[in-house]
């Protein structure tokens, strides 16, 4: 499982769509049951009988490719960008000292405080069990404790949806995790470990070594979801030494294709099976270097080591003599970060 540092630095993305799910609503003209229901279970979507417009837009500094489906930006199927956070122009991401200050496009880390995941489950989402049992999955195989909002503002929103889809990391405020009648606990315990930070595992900057990505039998549109973080700009981290085929946030083999044939195979030439049912030890793995068990409070300020980049609060920056650098066009600043924003130094 592969996790960025971005990740948890970062501002947040916003949700994911993971379309494990609507199965009632797929069309089952195709007789190849088995590709049909890789596709179906094991590829979570926010808009599954949906594909938007392609466009581009800043997010965090960065430049991502996304699909505008129902006024929101979905970047890799499930994953819905804060539209209050995505930007269609560049925006400011460095200050002068006493600049007021726009809303900024990363103001948050992405992790969730002291280990604390908030969330509430709208009184009208049927077969709320499900969302209880993946509480309780994550409860049981993680240091993260799940607790009932009652006043806190930051919070996770179980709702029903036309897909699975979160947000990735702690976004700030009401996020929204929305089920459709067919996303399973399975596809809930996805949904939740993008909300605590997790990317899908093929987007891992090694991949490349474990699988290949076969883009002719990607449906047309749909090619943005197989990028690597690194090709979308950021930086990363893997917390397991070889791609996790077992994660539970690993793409199948069908996923999103467009014709029944595979869009993802083994470079050993192997078949590969995913799983929705619990979170593998990759992921227990990736989530406890994240969530540090013990670690009542998790240090905003996490251990950055020198000659790094890392994207924090929206901005690539490098750590340098245990300060933070910015490659500007006018050459490299040094920067600092005060309450989420960055300054000139
Ligand atoms: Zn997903």
């Amino acid at each position: 499982m592969r996790k960025l540092k971005v990740l948890f630095l970062l501002p947040v993305l916003g949700m994911i769509a993971c379309s494990e799910d609507p199965i009632s609503e797929i069309d089952n003209t195709t007789p190849n049951s088995i590709t049909e229901d890789f596709n179906q279970n094991l590829t979570e979507k926010a808009y599954p009988k949906q594909l938007g417009a392609t466009s581009q837009v800043y997010f965090a500094g960065q430049k991502l490719p996304v699909e505008e489906i129902k006024g929101s930006y979905v970047y890799q199927g499930d994953i819905i960008l804060p539209k209050d956070m995505a930007n269609v122009q560049p925006k400011k991401l460095v200050y002068q000292e006493g600049e007021s200050l726009q809303k900024s496009t990363g103001r948050t880390s992405g992790l969730w405080k002291d280990n604390t995941v908030y969330f509430q489950v709208d009184s009208n989402l049927p077969n709320q069990q499900r969302v209880y049992d993946a509480v309780k999955h994550w409860e049981s195989n993680t240091s993260l404790d799940f607790v009932e909002r009652s006043g806190v503002s930051d919070y996770i929103y179980f709702t029903a949806g036309a897909g699975c889809s979160s947000y990735i990391g702690r976004v700030g405020g009401r996020q929204e995790i929305t089920l459709a009648d067919g996303c399973s606990t399975g596809n809930t315990i996805h949904e939740i470990g993008h909300a605590v930070g997790l990317w899908h595992e093929q987007s891992r900057v090694d991949r490349d070594r474990h699988v290949t990505i076969l883009y002719d039998n990607i449906e047309s549109g749909r090619e943005h979801n197989f990028s690597t973080y690194e090709e979308m700009g950021y930086e990363g981290e893997e917390f397991t030494s070889n791609l996790d085929f077992n994660s539970i946030m690993m793409y199948s083999s069908y996923s999103f294709s467009k014709n029944g044939e595979p869009t993802i195979v083994k470079n050993d030439g192997g078949a590969y099976y995913v799983q929705r049912q619990e979170l593998s030890s990759g992921d227990i793995q990736g989530i406890e270097s994240m969530y540090p068990s013990g670690s009542g409070t998790t240090t905003s300020e996490p251990n950055y080591i020198n000659g790094e980049y890392y994207t924090v609060s929206g901005l690539t920056v490098l750590r340098y003599n245990d300060s933070w650098y910015y490659g500007s066009r006018f050459g490299w600043r040094k920067v600092k970060l005060v309450d989420s924003n960055w300054y000139w130094v």
